[in-house]
């Protein structure tokens, strides 16, 4: 059994899941739903917006996978956000999902407009258990501050970008001040961070991959990750990450490599507070 992190309003959630971004057909889904389940994976992480939640629901079921054994992440797209629309759209996201409630539900980019109306739609939702837990995904702090400024229930998750070209350690340290879990999107870094000479060098010392050694990094700063990889080997890959460590130079050299370089929109330009 995979770590579990336990979350702020009492439940936990896994520490590593498979994100399931650009994976777009059925058979690569039911393979990449099936390695990842026998490997030990249990959170699964879609988005209305990836347009998948419909395979990613069939291959759980293509592949027996009991509902109370994995844990469901989905995101309300911009484009539905507000109270009535928010509601409407995870009615259409469980169905696509073939499930009758979500493990956790995060509004994907904070939009200013429609700030408070999707956040009550959130709180609603989990009074209901329809959802067990709410978050919210791009978020910087001044969001976060925003949201806590008339939030009954407060987020337990910030979904955010994050690797070692852009590590975040300020919005870090302000979610562990909050309670909040970090969960890292695009957690090797997409292409460029796979290169990088010092990881390269710490990879060869532990006889590990250089995304193994950026996986292992996360997860000893107390991160959630979520990597994305369709190939069974790879999915193998990212999860054997709980048998070795990092000493804490090796940790002080990664971190150092922090460079603020974004591979998504930055919410702080793109999203601001008036
Ligand atoms: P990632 O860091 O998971 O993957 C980056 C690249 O590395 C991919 O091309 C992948 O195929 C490759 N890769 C995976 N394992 C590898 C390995 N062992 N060796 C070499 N290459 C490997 O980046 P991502 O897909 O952007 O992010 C992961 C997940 O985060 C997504 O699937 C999605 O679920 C979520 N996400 C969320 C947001 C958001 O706004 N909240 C945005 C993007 C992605």
């Amino acid at each position: 059994m995979l770590p579990k992190l336990p979350l702020a309003d009492g439940n936990s959630m896994p520490q590593l899941g498979l994100g399931v971004y650009q994976i777009t057909d059925q058979a690569t889904m039911d393979q990449a739903v099936k390695a990842a389940y026998q490997t030990g994976y249990r959170l699964f992480d879609t988005a209305q917006a990836y347009q998948n939640e419909a395979i990613l629901g069939q291959a759980l079921k293509n592949n027996a996978i009991p509902r109370n054994q994995i844990f469901l992440t989905t995101k309300v797209a911009e484009v539905n956000q507000g109270y009535r629309n928010t509601l409407k759209s995870v009615t259409a996201s469980l169905k696509r999902l073939q499930t009758d409630y979500l493990d956790l539900l995060l509004v994907h980019w904070p939009i200013h407009s429609q700030f408070f109306a999707t956040w009550r739609a959130f709180e609603r939702l989990k009074s209901e258990k329809i959802v067990r837990s709410i978050g919210v995904s791009n978020y910087h702090q001044t969001h976060l501050d925003y949201l806590a400024s008339q939030a009954n229930e407060q987020p337990v998750v910030n979904q955010i970008e994050n690797h070692p070209y852009l590590s975040q350690e300020p919005l870090l340290a302000y979610h562990r001040q909050q309670q909040i879990i970090t969960q890292a999107w695009n957690p090797l870094g997409r292409g460029v961070v796979l290169q990088d000479p010092v990881i390269t060098k710490i990879a060869q010392q532990h006889q590990r991959s250089v995304a193994q050694i950026i996986l292992r990094w996360h997860l000893q700063r107390g991160l959630a990750i979520i990597p994305k990889s369709k190939s069974p080997q790879r999915i193998a890959e990212n999860a054997a990450i709980f048998d070795f460590e990092l000493n804490a130079d090796e940790m002080t050299n990664i971190a150092r490599l922090n460079q603020q370089q974004r591979t998504g929109n930055d919410p702080e330009v793109v999203y601001q507070i008036e």
